[in-house]
């Protein structure tokens, strides 16, 4: 069975004080009973422990947005995944749209980083999908399949991970992907990490792209549709929060 996940991504927003002040105004805001819903939230690296501070006693987790993926080293400014799980993080991100798009990684890098997160007990979330250009050229499951047969090469069957499925035309523009569009491609994840020889039924997929506290219903109603991976309307205490109790309204366990 598979629990609802609401998953934050903060990108470059909330300084370590402004992220003291967001959470602040969250915590009281979360009445979704203990466990009803998984949230978690992927401040800034700087903000991690201003936000492990201000959520110690809620059931609210945190993970960071990237990793590098050797240990430590001579690698200035970055970030490894044995530092990530010192600090008491239990997720990260791999592979978003934004760091494929403005810093270059790849399908290969993002093995690497996956490999290195499940190597320290992260939970790695890997994201995956398609520009406008590639949608209309009728490549999406094509390049969909590339990147989880590329992202998860040599990952073990037994290792815990999520997918999230973000079309890059619609993250932070508004568009968002119709639930019969998003439930397709959920569908065919989920097909192809089965025959990639993963448990694809206990595999948590979530969908990215423009999610709000107006559209998320109908995307959660989908079965293979388990969680959202949320930007903008992560920043602010009050949509988190919408969105937290409006996916605990939903029969909240999906998959056999
Ligand atoms: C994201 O950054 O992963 C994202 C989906 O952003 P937004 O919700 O703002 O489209």
């Amino acid at each position: 069975m598979r629990q609802i996940v609401i998953a934050g991504n903060w990108k470059m927003f909330h300084s370590p004080s402004q992220t003291t002040q967001v959470l602040t105004d969250l915590i009281p805001l979360l009445h979704a009973g203990p466990g009803a819903v998984q949230a978690i939230l992927f401040p800034p690296f700087i903000s991690l422990p201003a936000a492990i501070s201000a959520l110690r006693g809620t059931n609210v987790e945190l993970g960071a947005q990237n990793l590098h993926h050797e240990h430590q080293g001579a690698f200035t400014g970055e970030i490894s995944a044995p530092m990530i799980a010192d600090l008491g993080c239990q997720y990260v991100l791999i592979g978003h749209s934004e760091r494929r798009q403005y810093f270059g990684e790849t399908n290969a890098s993002t093995q690497q980083k996956m490999q290195a997160a499940i190597q320290h007990a992260l939970i790695p979330i890997l994201c995956v999908g398609e520009t406008l250009d590639q949608r209309e050229a009728n490549q999406t499951m094509t390049l969909i399949a590339e990147q989880l047969t590329q992202g998860l090469a040599g990952i073990s069957p037994q290792a815990r991970f999520m997918i999230a499925y973000e079309p890059v035309w619609a993250i932070g523009t508004g568009k968002v992907a119709t639930p019969e569009q998003a439930q397709d491609v959920h569908a065919y994840i989920r097909q192809t990490l089965q025959t990639l020889g993963f448990s694809a039924e206990k595999v948590q997929i979530l969908y990215g792209g423009s999610v709000k506290p107006d559209n998320i219903a109908a995307l959660l109603q989908k079965s293979d549709i388990d969680g959202a991976l949320v930007g903008g309307a992560s920043l602010e205490a009050k949509s988190f929060a919408a969105l937290v109790q409006i996916a605990s309204e939903i029969p909240n366990l999906k998959g056999a």
